[in-house]
């Protein structure tokens, strides 16, 4: 039976205390990183919940780290425009004060919580490896006062609560998930203003002035300009009426998902969830009540967005070689060595491949998604990452390449599934073997038949010419910053 907890609890399923304190009742703090939003945020519900309990005041820290995992222009121009959002909205709607600190999240949160005299730290979950030695660490600093929580705010079911243990694919995690779906798949309760409110007035933001230096910082790689920011935009991709996701376009899912001539058939929604923009909850929840209208598309979407999507994080936190050879189940690692040294038809470099220069226009032409538009569709990654394989010197390299790419182009990229992505395509990670055949052994084999097969091949490379083109003319013609800036103004 379901059962819905109380207007303003968060299921305990939810929450592990990662450290016990002795101080019953000084502020919280609510430590954010994976979960940018302030709607359907059960981290941030928690924190308010336990200053209320302790009838102390809550506020939201943020560390900005110094080009945290290779963040370029393309993540931290989207992030941070957010951020800008949601500091303004958490304290209009909740008068709730936004800290945002820069440099080392080890200094600057234990420095936080001494200056405040906070009794309890909430954190984000993530399964990644640097936040998590950081909160290790930051266990360690903060002193017997302090007690630390960790709220699982991201997956619809808590990656604990799914399963104890590292799955061997989505045939073995569907049914444990599906089992928790009436607990933990309910709507969100309305937050309301904590009853304390915060003491001092936190340091002003001088948000263009600090984009336009990462911006500077981080040129590498521009930023996207089709896809706007911030958790209001997140809720109109999701279901806006002019061309949301659920209102608009969600029958195309069933029949043209897998069709890279067609990306509006997509969400679209892999950058405000990789960024928490938007909860994987709220959008499993409204999904599923329109069911009716679209059986197999809700099914289909469902599955990917709470399946794939948990089963990846569910890996990166129980397999510490998640993005490395090492992480391949041993069949796996055995057959790609097995075939390591097979002769390759082509061997292209790092450099060949991140410039698109290769003898496949197909593959260019997806390269050149990624690169210039930051979101390669959902079919053409596995095609793109395995073909890597094909072409470089053994699997290790093509997984670092393959990381590499994702990692530093894609919008959605440093994420667990982008992790999983890689896995899955290069070392058959969830996946089953296949029939061997040369350099791929019994990893899963695409090619450019297959691909002709199932969509018009040519169109597909057309119509990344013109991205390419259109990208580079708007970029030429108003400066895509400038352009952003006037509008920040304009909104300021
Ligand atoms: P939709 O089909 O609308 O899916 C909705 C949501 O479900 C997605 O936003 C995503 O959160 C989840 N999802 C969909 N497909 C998968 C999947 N195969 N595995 C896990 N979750 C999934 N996804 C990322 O978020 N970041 C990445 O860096 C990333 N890199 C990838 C690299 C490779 C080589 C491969 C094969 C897949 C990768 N994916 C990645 C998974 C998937 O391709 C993208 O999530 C999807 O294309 C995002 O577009 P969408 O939101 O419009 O997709």
């Amino acid at each position: 039976m379901t059962t819905n907890p109380p207007p303003t609890m968060v299921q305990p399923g939810r929450i592990r205390v990662l450290k016990p304190g002795s101080n019953p009742n000084g502020a919280v703090v609510y430590w954010m990183f994976r979960d940018q939003r302030v709607k359907d945020n059960w981290a941030l519900v928690h924190a308010v919940d336990e200053a209320n309990k302790r009838n102390a005041p809550v506020a939201v820290a943020f560390n900005l780290f110094d080009m945290f995992k290779g963040a370029n222009a393309r993540h931290l121009g989207f992030m941070l425009r957010g951020l800008k959002h949601l500091q303004a909205s958490l304290y209009n709607s909740l008068h709730i004060p936004f800290f945002l600190f820069q440099g080392e999240a080890i200094e600057t949160i234990p420095k936080f919580l001494i200056e405040c005299g906070a009794s309890l730290l909430v954190t984000d979950f993530t399964p990644l490896r640097e936040i998590r030695k950081y909160k290790e660490e930051i266990c360690k600093k903060v002193g017997d006062s302090v007690s630390v929580h960790e709220v699982d705010a991201h997956n619809v079911v808590p990656v604990w609560e799914a399963s104890s243990k590292l799955e061997y694919g989505a045939r073995t995690i569907r049914s444990k998930i599906n089992k928790l779906l009436p607990t933990y798949l309910i709507d969100y309760p309305t937050l309301q203003s904590p009853n304390q409110r915060w003491a001092f007035t936190p340091p002003d933001i001088h948000w263009d002035k600090l984009i336009q230096e990462c911006l500077k910082k981080g040129a590498g790689v521009s930023e996207i300009d089709w896809c706007e920011p911030g958790e209001t935009a997140a809720l109109d991709v999701l279901m806006g009426n002019q061309n949301g996701f659920l209102t608009k376009r969600l029958k195309n899912y069933a029949t043209d998902r897998n069709n890279p001539l067609k990306p509006r058939a997509l969400s679209g929604l892999s950058p405000y969830l990789h960024f928490g923009q938007i909860s994987a909850q709220r959008c499993a929840f409204e999904a599923r009540n329109v069911r009716k209208v679209a059986p197999e598309a809700v099914d289909a979407f469902l599955e990917e967005l709470i399946v794939r999507r948990e089963l990846a994080d569910n890996f990166c936190y129980y397999q510490p070689h998640y993005d490395s050879l090492m992480g391949a189940w041993e069949w796996a690692r055995n057959t790609l060595m097995d075939h390591a040294s097979d002769k390759r038809e082509h061997l292209y470099t790092r450099e060949q491949l991140e410039k698109a220069q290769t003898a496949d226009q197909l593959w260019n032409a997806s390269q050149l998604e990624m690169v210039h538009f930051g979101k390669m569709h959902g079919f053409m990654r596995m095609y793109w990452a395995k073909k890597i394989l094909e072409w470089t010197n053994g699997p290790e390299e093509a997984l670092a390449i393959a990381i590499y790419l994702n990692d530093k182009y894609e919008i959605d990229g440093r994420d667990p599934s982008g992790y999983v992505g890689c896995m899955w395509s290069i070392c058959g990670v969830h996946d089953q073997g296949w029939r061997e055949r040369p350099v791929f052994g019994k990893i899963r084999y695409m090619n450019y038949a297959g691909c002709k097969r199932k969509f018009n091949v040519d169109a597909y490379i057309a119509y990344v010419k013109r991205l390419v083109v259109e990208t580079k003319k708007r970029k030429a013609e108003a400066g895509l910053s400038s352009g952003r800036d006037k509008e920040t103004r304009r909104e300021a």
